[in-house]
């Protein structure tokens, strides 16, 4: 079996929501997942705010306006009578729900609760649209068999168990159709895999059934070699492994959701990113197969800071590296670049939340700096070094910008370049110029 996620743009309107109905329904068995209506995560970001802000008024205007929307698509999606009040009772159920908060308490609880309504509305009416059309489909609530556990990483044991017998229930169905993004957690919760974690349900799906392929739906005709929305004339890579895939998700190539690859990877299951607009266009496959052909891609990550941390301490100590990561470790926040002399340490992090303890502990080993606004460059692809000549290729590239730090030999697929966020699309751009044309 197949498992096919659409994005929010792909289900993004009453014409769209169509279009994607048709696309699946070859009569072939497969599990779909969906993400909330393009916009609609936002918007409720936007609620949840105004509530934590003890604005009900705010929220409710944002509430209302919203739910006019969803009432316009449905009076355009449906033509049975039956449907559309099916669909606007849906609707107006859990815009109802949303409406309920303004007398509550409001803590990060009910703004989980409240981010994961896009995911449930939008699988509902596909639900009931598919039933308009006489398909023979049926919903697997995601909030049944997608947990994470105590770290917020999958529980990917109860999610193959429970999602088993979710699909146990429901024999002989030919569409199941189930919520991207949202989850439980080890609470029991409702929680999510955070923005844009509906690929992370695809891929965790397609693992736990163990499926043929995985499928991820969106706006554009696969993995383009550079970032599109600051470069032109970016071209879709037509096959890259799971390494180089990641690596690229990882470092900011918003097709695909950081960790979407791992489960993957780790079940060797193809992935193919795939374009809603132009279903034929052949779009990316991702798969253990190595391609012997050098550069493939570039992509950027933001929101990165750089600590240095200098100390005479470190000249032909050992042990010095520890503490430094110890301190990371215990504020768990990971560590992505690291580049070291004999005489200092430089790393990068994004997530900055205890960003003044952890400098306060690193004064203890040296002299410490820290730069913020930062960006990584990734240059990912076939880098084993004896392929000569790519890295000089991509300094080359770069030799008008003042590049911060450069990482290589963590792994043969990437060689990434830390510069100053002012710089990013220009290093962007003198990268497609150099490496692709
Ligand atoms: P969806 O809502 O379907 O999940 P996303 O907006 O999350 O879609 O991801 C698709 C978008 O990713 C594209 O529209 C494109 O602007 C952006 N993007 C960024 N980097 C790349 C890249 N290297 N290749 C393709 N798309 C990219
Ligand atoms: N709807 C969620 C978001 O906008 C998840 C997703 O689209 O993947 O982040
Ligand atoms: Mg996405």
């Amino acid at each position: 079996m197949k498992v096919l996620k659409f994005g929010g743009t792909s289900v993004g309107s009453a014409a769209r929501i169509k279009e994607v109905a048709k696309l699946i329904c070859d009569g072939e068995q497969k599990i779909v997942v969906l993400s909330a209506m393009s916009g609609t995560t936002n918007s409720l970001v936007e609620i949840a705010d105004y509530f934590y802000k003890n604005n009900a008024s705010g929220a409710l205007e944002r509430i209302n306006a919203l739910e006019q929307k969803y009432e316009d698509v449905i009076e355009e999606l449906y033509s049975k009578t039956s449907s559309k009040s099916d669909a606007l009772e849906l609707v107006k159920r859990h815009f109802d729900y949303l409406r309920t908060f303004s007398k509550a308490v409001f803590t990060i609880f009910e703004e989980k609760a409240i981010l994961a309504q896009g995911e449930l509305i939008s699988t509902g009416m596909f639900q009931i649209y598919l039933e308009e059309q006489g398909e023979s489909s049926v919903l697997l609530p995601a909030l049944d068999y997608m947990r994470i556990d105590k770290n917020s990483e999958p529980d990917t044991a109860y999610i193959a168990e429970n999602l088993a017998k979710q699909l146990e229930v429901n024999p002989g169905k030919t569409y199941y159709i189930t919520q991207g993004y949202i989850c439980r957690n080890f609470y029991g919760e409702i929680d999510n895999l955070q923005r844009g974690g509906s690929d992370y349900t695809a891929s965790l799906v397609g693992a736990a059934i163990k499926a043929d392929e995985i499928q991820i739906w969106t706006d554009i005709d696969g993995m383009h070699n550079n970032d599109p929305r600051f470069v032109e004339g970016t071209k879709p890579v037509p096959y890259l492994n799971f390494e180089e895939a990641a690596e690229l998700a990882y470092f900011g190539a918003k097709i695909l959701h950081p960790t979407c690859i791992l489960p993957a990877k780790l079940n060797n299951i193809p992935v193919r990113l795939l374009n809603t607009m132009d279903s034929k266009a052949p779009g990316t496959l991702i798969s253990s197969k190595s391609n012997k052909s050098g550069i493939e891609a570039v992509a950027a990550k933001d929101g990165i800071t750089a600590i240095k941390i200098k100390s005479g301490r470190m000249l032909l100590a050992y042990g010095f590296l520890r503490k430094v990561f110890e301190i990371f470790e215990s504020y768990q926040t990971p560590i992505d670049m690291v580049t070291t002399s004999e005489v200092g340490v430089s790393v990068t992090i994004d997530n900055t939340k205890n960003l003044k303890e952890i400098v306060d502990n690193l004064k203890k080993l040296g002299t410490v700096s820290v730069d913020e606004n930062m960006v990584i460059i990734c240059v990912v692809g076939d880098l084993q070094p004896e392929n000569v000549g790519f890295q000089s290729k991509a300094v080359h590239a770069l030799k008008d910008i003042p590049v911060r730090m450069i990482s290589y030999g963590g792994s043969n697929y990437n060689v990434s370049f830390l510069i100053n966020a002012d710089d990013k699309k220009a290093a962007l751009k003198a990268l497609s110029a150099s490496l692709f044309n």
